[in-house]
């Protein structure tokens, strides 16, 4: 108790809380750092047919197709990347009120999953460019086992 008593002369009580200040702003960097996924699904049904291809899809049909989009960013003031609620009505609004209930190939020429994920990335991307976070990847499923998963990456950022 002495010894404690002694540690906390004007001096020590400064350092103490000057050590639990730094402590609690360290833990505050650390977690505006962390950096998270933030993820929603939907839904969507849709008509297309395959142009440029010799075999049953060139026939007229539909899909129930599965988007997940994906933002990356570090969470805010609030403790959120994006707002839930806000990812919804941006990819409602920008893709899926087009795309729902839809004949594709008014919209794309060749609407396969691939060229559907990079429409969907074009469409909402701006959107989601915010201080804190940005679009991180688009996943459009035709079938429950098939997928095309986009992350911007353009023809000239990779060779294959
Ligand atoms: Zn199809």
């Amino acid at each position: 108790m002495i010894y404690r008593l002694l540690f906390l002369t004007k001096c020590g009580l400064e350092s103490i809380i000057l050590i639990k200040l730094m402590s609690f702003t360290f833990r505050l960097v650390k977690r505006s750092m962390a950096k998270l996924i933030v993820a929603k699904e939907f839904d969507f049904s849709a008509a297309h047919r395959l142009i440029k291809y010799k075999g049953k899809c060139e026939n007229l049909h539909g899909h129930n197709y599965r988007l997940i989009v994906k933002v990356l960013g570090n969470p805010d003031e609030d403790g959120m990347v994006i707002d839930f609620t806000e990812l919804k009505s941006i990819v409602k609004k920008e893709a899926l009120d087009t795309l729902d209930h839809a004949y594709i190939n008014d919209i794309l020429e060749q609407p396969t999953a691939e060229n559907i994920s990079i429409w969907i990335w074009d469409k909402i991307e701006t959107k989601l460019k915010k201080s804190n976070c940005k679009l991180f990847e688009v996943e459009v499923w035709e079938s429950p086992q098939s997928k095309v998963i986009y992350n911007g990456i353009k023809e000239s950022d990779i060779s294959l």
